[in-house]
Formats: C-alpha cells, sequence, structure tokens
C-alpha cells in the first residue's frame, strides 16, 4: 500500500519538490501546504506506510527522522526557540499519505491541545 504514494515519487525525482535535506536513507522537504513559516517532511526513503508498520529491523530509519530534525534545527535556528515535529497514524490521527513522515514545524509558538 504504501509503494506508490506521492512520496515515493518524490524521493524518485518524479515529481518537482523543495528538498532541503537528503542522505542515503533520509529525505526532507517543504511541505506543499505549510501549516507554519517552517514546515518540512522528514521521510525515509524506503517506503513504511504508518507507525503500525515499524519493527525491530526498521526502526533506525525512524530515529534517523529525529536525528535529521535535531540538524534542521540547528541548522535554520530553531533550536533555542523550539519547534514541533508531528507523526500521524491512520483516520484519526489524520493521516493522509500513506508513507511515514515525521512533521517539523517551527518559526511560531504553536498550540496545544491539538483540535
Ligand atoms: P495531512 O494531509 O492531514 O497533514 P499527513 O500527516 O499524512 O496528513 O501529511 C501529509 C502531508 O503531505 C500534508 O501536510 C501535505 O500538505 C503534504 N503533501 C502532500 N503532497 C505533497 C507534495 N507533493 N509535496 C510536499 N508536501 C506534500
Amino acid at each position: 500500500m504504501s509503494q506508490n504514494t506521492i512520496f515515493t515519487k518524490i524521493i524518485n525525482r518524479e515529481i518537482p519538490a523543495d528538498i532541503i535535506y537528503e542522505d542515503d536513507d533520509t529525505l526532507a522537504f517543504k511541505d506543499i501546504n505549510p501549516q507554519a513559516p517552517f514546515h518540512v517532511l522528514i521521510i525515509p526513503k524506503k517506503a513504511i506506510a504508518t507507525i503500525n508498520d515499524i519493527n525491530d529491523e526498521n526502526s533506525y530509519l525512524i530515529g534517523n527522522l529525529y536525528t535529521v530534525a535535531a540538524k534542521l534545527a540547528k541548522q535554520h535556528n530553531f533550536a533555542d526557540n523550539g519547534y514541533r515535529v508531528v507523526m500521524n497514524c491512520n483516520e484519526h490521527g489524520g493521516q493522509t499519505v500513506y508513507h511515514i513522515h515525521l512533521h517539523m514545524l517551527a518559526g511560531k509558538e504553536m498550540g496545544w491541545p491539538p483540535y
């Protein structure tokens, strides 16, 4: 189910995206519908559909997403003021693209709770 999402097309450069970070396992690009001054999606290149599909073999890829978030926070000077990272799962979580992704939102003070 996760193999043919729009994010696979971004990874394969079949559709354009504003890519701000890439390494062997991970890609980060600007969200097309930003909810904060800085809103990027950090994704594993390997397609994992949802949080429910994380396991002992692929969990290092999820750790990498947070490592990249920390790098981007320092690079873009958001580390001290703070930011939010969010991963939505399935319908009640608000997930619409079934290729796991970490939203990173920064540049304003976030509200809580998220409804
Ligand atoms: P939601 O759409 O409710 O935010 P997700 O957590 O699944 O659900 O997030 C998918 C995100 O992907 C959305 O923030 C959406 O704006 C973003 N998005 C969809 N298509 C693209 C694209 N082509 N380039 C960049 N971001 C995209």
